[in-house]
């Protein structure tokens, strides 16, 4: 086994982490849409798109954060918590 192992909770806000990435990546879609459709007033995109910035920037810190205190991506299924 060379894959690195991460406990559930890095998991879980890795997760997040994707679902935050997703949204932007749909909210940058509508927004592309929506200027293709000759709606060059997409300001409302732009805090949308905004918010969710820092939602993965939160995200992404709460992964990181978790892996560097937790130290859980060095560990290889070792059953320490
Ligand atoms: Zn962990």
């Amino acid at each position: 086994m060379t894959s690195v192992i991460f406990c559930q909770e890095a998991k879980e806000l890795l997760d997040a982490f994707g679902q935050t990435v997703q949204v932007l990546i749909k909210l940058h879609e509508e927004q592309f849409q929506s200027v293709v459709g000759g709606e060059l007033d997409s300001t409302r995109f732009d805090d949308l798109i905004h918010m969710a910035n820092e939602r993965k920037h939160e995200a992404k810190y709460a992964y990181l954060h978790h892996l560097e205190t937790h130290g859980c991506s060095t560990y290889d299924g070792s059953n320490q918590k």
